[in-house]
């Protein structure tokens, strides 16, 4: 459990804990929330759209954060807290084979978007262009959503 003064915004790359005379420096919550938001929508074969960036601290700290509406950084529910403790995978095996699991699943996506086949429906991949840049995008769309923002899959461009 943190306990302290938390200060940080959603662009600095570490955030700052300070208690009595101590400070301690962490990675930016909000950026780790990003790269988990990156890998489950890969995992998933879900837009990153789908998901809502939660950042929760013990209501044993106090927080001055400044962060767009984009991430809620706040205070834990307590009940939550404890579901989601409960549901953490704690055995070691356990956990090594889920993570083995996890690893395979995205190998198998990226196989896939190699092949320019959608991962979520089977479809093929196309090149599409975005006010962002080159993507690929599910020949089925509107059917599909599917998209891969990747700039490496266009080493040939
Ligand atoms: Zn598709």
């Amino acid at each position: 459990m943190l306990y302290g003064y938390i200060t940080g915004n959603e662009y600095s790359e570490q955030w700052l804990r300070k208690r009595g005379n101590s400070k301690i420096y962490f990675h930016n919550p909000i950026h780790q929330n990003y790269g988990h938001i990156k890998a489950l929508a890969n995992i998933l074969n879900l837009n990153e759209d789908c998901f809502i960036s939660i950042v929760c601290f013990s209501h044993t700290t106090k927080l001055n954060i400044k962060a767009k509406k984009a991430t809620k950084v706040s205070y834990i529910n307590n009940n939550i807290k404890n579901i989601i403790l409960t549901n953490n995978i704690t055995n070691v095996r356990e956990r090594k084979k889920h993570i083995k699991t996890i690893e395979s699943n995205l190998k198998q996506t990226n196989v896939l978007i190699k092949e320019n086949i959608c991962p979520r429906c089977g479809n093929n991949l196309n090149k599409k262009h975005g006010k962002y840049g080159y993507f690929l995008g599910c020949s089925d769309y509107p059917k599909c959503r599917y998209i891969k923002k990747a700039i490496t899959f266009f080493n040939n461009c």
